[in-house]
């Protein structure tokens, strides 16, 4: 853009980044209930916000990837195109967000 790179902006480093950090947590979070799950531990309420938040995850790093690729990251040549799409099955697929936001309301207690 304008002679140089779109990482060249500092806008785009930053949101890299953050996004780069979040994943970095969800990561580290899925290895410790893991590692809690082979122990024996009952990880029900761990595995639904891990599924819950992945799949919100994905879904945000999906359209930063199509928005950083402009006009030619929307078209369905280029792969940004199909993760976005793919990716938005994380939030639907092996139970929908609110079924997991369900499950944790009763977990949790949040309910009348
Ligand atoms: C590509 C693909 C592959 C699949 N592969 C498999 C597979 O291999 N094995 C398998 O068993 N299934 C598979 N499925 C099915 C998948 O698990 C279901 O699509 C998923 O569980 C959601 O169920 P549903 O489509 O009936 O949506 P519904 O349960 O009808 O939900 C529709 C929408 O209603 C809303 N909703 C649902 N429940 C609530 C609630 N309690 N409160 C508020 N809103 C709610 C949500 O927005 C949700 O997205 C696949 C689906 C797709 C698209």
């Amino acid at each position: 853009m304008f002679g140089e790179p779109i990482l060249a902006k500092q806008y785009v480093q930053f949101k890299l980044t953050e996004l780069s950090a979040e994943l970095d947590m969800l990561r580290t979070y899925n290895h410790v209930i893991a590692e809690r799950y082979e122990a024996g531990e009952d990880t029900t309420r761990q595995a639904t916000i891990a599924k819950l938040t992945a799949g919100r995850l994905i879904r945000k790093i999906a359209d930063e990837c199509l928005q950083f690729h402009g006009g030619i990251g929307y078209v369905e040549e280029n792969w940004t195109a199909r993760f976005f799409r793919d990716n938005r099955l994380t939030s639907i697929g092996g139970g929908a967000d609110e079924v997991m936001l369900q499950v944790l309301a009763r977990l949790d207690g949040f309910t009348a």
